[in-house]
Order: structure tokens, then sequence, then C-alpha cells
């Protein structure tokens, strides 16, 4: 075998232990640089990557290796190498386009303060950045770390590393923290940064009211001239055609010139509905991390990290009982603390198990799941699917309404635990057959599609977070 027929033999037997996500985002541009008789030099794109293959995947690798070689290599090691010049696959067309502009305003190095918010009522700074959120105060554990590891390598040296990074997850699970970390680092470690945490929202808004004040220009002249720019939840962008437009050109001018952009999302981007294709594969250039729910021990480790700081003692015993209490995200769990900490100080109380566990009954999972409206579940469903309420309840049989039409039905008796008749009642007075139909149907579906399984998990955190947002 030669070595691209190894390596390829190698990466399939690695592609079998690990999750997607993790495979390619560790393998992608990796392949043997030199092979000898028994020892094997595999070119890595980055320090970063290399790092983490020699940390994490070595013996791993050392294993799929001999199994492909019929156990003659002995040794491996690691190489930062990037195979001929190309880095950016496919950075033509419309990128190219774009050069011209983003080569004039490289040249036109104006040093600009980003935009502030004029309603200045939160405790932001003017780079948008929250005094709260830094690396020190977030803690890492399994179901973050490659999101805290990759956010700490781009801090460390932006634009160099991952461009961008797109962090997600569910709501409350420190993806805001990790990007305002970023900002912070890279602001306290160069003065001169020009960096800008900015909310999907706020971007939307910005553009607008630029465009609508003659001011496209100002707009531009900030976003394009940052060098790192922190986007947050992203997913507000579906559907918005002129901002994507703008964030597209906003986006190859920065990636031209080596700046860094850092996007969070609460989904996948290819979960994003109504994303165009142009800006998917752009986010997808870069590397992709996800943060879900902690563990145990990283929840009650987060407990105690928040008692520090907040200079506030409780026992082993109730920090435990408050981390099996609360699990599925940490801006809960903080909430379950506050309101612990809260009471007992407005009583002048010491803490025991018997107050905080009558404190945290509302927290004990399930109850809000039983809680759940019809309206509330449909509506959770219709922003999912970017689909009006009208069309989930009206007759057209079309994919795009039927579809999530049957999802509604589906998690209208799993977790609003409706009858049939009623969950026909609900969706625009149908009859309880169609109601029985969809369910069985869907369950059926969600066992073998994994797009599936995923949108419903996700429609899912909604519901039991009561999350207002779309
Ligand atoms: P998201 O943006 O994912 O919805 P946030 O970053 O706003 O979540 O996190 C919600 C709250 O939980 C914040 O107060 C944040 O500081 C805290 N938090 C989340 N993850 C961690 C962590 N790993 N360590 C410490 N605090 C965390
Ligand atoms: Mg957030």
């Amino acid at each position: 075998m030669n070595p691209n027929e190894i390596w390829q033999a190698t990466l399939g037997e690695l592609e079998l232990t690990l999750s997607k996500a993790n495979f390619t985002t560790w393998f992608k541009n990796t392949f043997i640089s030199q092979l000898e008789e028994n020892k094997v030099i595999i070119a890595v794109p980055n320090t970063f990557t290399k790092a983490w293959l020699e940390k994490k995947y070595h013996d791993a690798i050392i294993r799929a290796l001999r199994n492909a070689t019929n156990n003659t290599i002995r040794e491996v090691m690691y190489r930062v190498e990037v195979r001929n010049t190309t880095i950016v696959p496919g950075l033509t067309t419309a990128a190219d386009m774009e050069s011209s502009y983003a080569v004039e305003v490289a040249e036109s190095q104006r040093m600009q303060q980003p935009m502030q918010a004029e309603e200045n009522n939160d405790s932001t700074n003017g780079l948008g950045l929250n005094p709260k959120y830094h690396f020190n105060n977030f803690v890492v554990g399994k179901t973050n770390e490659m999101a805290h590891a990759s956010a700490q390598a781009v801090a460390a040296s932006p634009g160099t590393t991952y461009n961008p990074l797109f962090i997600f997850g569910g709501a409350g699970l420190g993806k805001t923290h990790l990007l305002q970390a970023i900002g912070h680092h890279v602001a306290e470690n160069n003065p001169n940064a020009k960096v800008y945490y900015v909310t999907c929202e706020r971007f939307t808004n910005d553009y607008i009211q630029s465009v609508r004040g003659g001011r496209a220009k100002e707009f531009k002249d900030l976003y394009r001239n940052l060098d790192v720019l922190l986007v947050d939840d992203i997913q507000f962008i579906a559907g918005k055609e002129g901002t994507q437009e703008e964030f597209f050109h906003t986006f190859n001018a920065l990636h031209q010139l080596n700046k860094q952009i850092v996007i969070a999302s609460d989904r996948q981007a290819k979960d994003i509905q109504g994303l165009e294709s142009r800006l998917l594969s752009r986010v997808e250039w870069g590397m992709t991390a996800d943060v879900s729910s902690p563990d145990f021990e990283t929840r009650v480790a987060i407990l105690e990290k928040k008692c520090n700081e907040k200079n506030y003692h409780l026992t082993t015993e109730v920090l435990r009982y408050i981390a099996g209490t609360v699990q599925l995200n940490v801006r809960e769990l903080e909430g379950a603390l506050n309101k612990v900490i809260a009471y007992h100080q407005f009583k002048n109380i010491e803490p025991t198990m018997a107050s905080v566990q009558s404190l945290l009954q509302s927290f004990v999972p399930s109850v809000p799941k039983r809680t759940i409206t019809p309206r509330r579940l449909l509506e959770i469903v219709t922003a999912y699917y970017d689909i009006k309420m009208e069309d989930l309840m009206g007759k057209s049989r079309e994919q795009r309404f039927a579809f999530p039409r049957q999802v509604a039905m589906f998690l209208l008796r799993e977790e609003a635990k409706c009858s049939f008749p009623a969950i026909g009642k609900n969706i625009g007075g149908r009859d309880h057959t169609t109601a029985m139909h969809a369910c069985n149907k869907i369950n059926g579906l969600v066992k073998s599609d994994e797009q599936l399984k995923r949108d419903i998990s996700l429609m899912r955190e909604k519901i039991y977070m009561g999350g207002t947002s779309g």
C-alpha cells in the first residue's frame, strides 16, 4: 500500500470510533507526509490540531495504523504542514470579487470605534463585552472541552488557527461566555486590537438603521475593519436576506485579511432553516465545536466556582443536591443557586438540605415538561421550521407544511400528553385518525433519521426550557 492508501484505511477505522464532528474536526486535511520502514510522520494543518492529536488520539491513531500495516508501524509523529498552497478550499468566485474591496479596506487603515449602543442600559463596554465572562471563570468539562480549547486557541492567535470558529449548542450552555472570553483575552493582550461582540439581532438592527440613515458606508467601515468579530446567536439571521447578504460580504472581507470571526448558534449551521448555502459553506470552512449539557461533576464544579465568586458557602451535600436537581443548562443552574443564596441571605439563616429542597421544588425535572401548553408548543414548532401558524393549521399538503404539522402532532402527544382527538382539534380541527397516523409515522422515522432526531431534540430543549426565542 502507498502512504495515501494506508492513511485512508487508518482514517476509515478511526471514523468508526469517533463522533462525526470530532472526526472531521481533527482529521480534516491530515495526510501521511513521510513513511519510513516503521515510522510515520503525519501532516496536520496547524499546531492546535497537532497538540490535540498528540494528547487525545495518539493511541487510537497508532492502533489504527498498525492494523492498516500488519503491525509494522512503531513510531508516529506529527508535523504542521499544508499540502501545496491552498489553505482555504474554494476561495474563488464570489470571494474573489470581494477581494478588491477587501484590499481597499486594508489600505484605508482607518481606526474606528465600534458603534455604541444608544440605549446603553446594559453593562457591556464599547466592544460589546460584559466584564462577567472570562476564561478563568469558565469551568471545563467533557461536554465543552473542545469548544473551550478551540476558543482559547483562537484567542491566543486570532485569525491563524481556526477561521471561522463556530460554536453551537443549546441555550444556557456557555456559548456567549466563550465568545466574550475570547474578546476579553484578545483585548487584554493587544489593546490596539479592534474587537467587537455583537448579537445577530444587533447586527441586523445596526445594518437596517445604517441603510435607512444613509450610513451604509460607516457600517461597512466599522465591521470590515475589525480584527476580531464575535457574532452571537447567528440562527436569527435565518430568512433575513439583506442581513445575510451584508454578513456574507463582511465575512469575506474579514476572512481574506485573516481577521478572526467567531460565531455562536443554538444549532448546527446546516440546521438553520433559511440560511443561504453560500453562507453555510463559509461557516463550514473553519472549526466547529459544540457545547452540551454538563455532566454531574462539572455541574458541581460550576456551582463551587460561582459560590467562590460570590463568597458564599454551601455544604457539599447541598451543592450536590442542586447539581442533581438542575440538569439541563448552566443558566438555570446559576438561577437555582442565586435563588438559594438570595433567600437565605434575606432570611438571614443558614441553608439546610430541607430549606434548599423546598426552595428548589420548581426546578425538579418533569414539572415544566407537563406545563407546556399546546399553543406554546405549536409556536416552538412553527418557529423552528420557519412557517406560519396558519400554514401549520391549514390544509396544504406541501411537504414543507405537512411535515412540520406531523412533527407538531407527535410532540403534542409526547410532550403535552394530548389525546389523539385533542391533537386533531388543536391542529386545525382534524380527525383523530390523522393524529394517530402522524404520531406513528414520526415515531418510526425518528429512530432512523438523524436529522429529524436532532430537530426534535432541539425543539424538546426549547419546550423544557420554556424558552421564548425561535
Ligand atoms: P449560551 O450563550 O450558551 O446560551 P451563556 O454563555 O449565556 O449560555 O451561559 C449562561 C450562564 O451560564 C452564564 O452566566 C455563564 O457564565 C454560565 N456558564 C455556562 N457555562 C459555564 C461554564 N462552563 N462555567 C462557568 N459558567 C458557565
Ligand atoms: Mg448566548
